[in-house]
């Protein structure tokens, strides 16, 4: 049997940065020593891993993930409102 989408997800909530990253939401800048949610996992047999601010990754729970789909664009630091 093939499956197209293979989706293994797992997302960690990380107290302290040890570096500093961008969020794959708002696209910037997540700081050293703040905390984030890291999400890992598999998609289409493609392995990713995204940092996000805590209030980005609770913004994007508030969304339909199948909107989500297929966008392209960045969205406001903790809210669902496009850039
Ligand atoms: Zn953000």
């Amino acid at each position: 049997m093939y499956i197209m989408t293979d989706i293994v997800f797992d997302s960690k909530y990380i107290k302290s940065c040890r570096k500093s990253h961008t969020c794959d939401w708002c696209n910037e800048t997540i700081l050293i020593f703040t905390p984030a949610t890291k999400c890992q996992g598999v998609f289409d047999g493609k392995f990713y891993c995204n940092y996000f601010h805590p209030e980005c990754i609770a913004a994007g729970r508030t969304i339909d993930q199948d909107e989500l789909e297929g966008m392209t664009c960045y969205f406001k630091r903790g809210t669902t409102e496009e850039k």
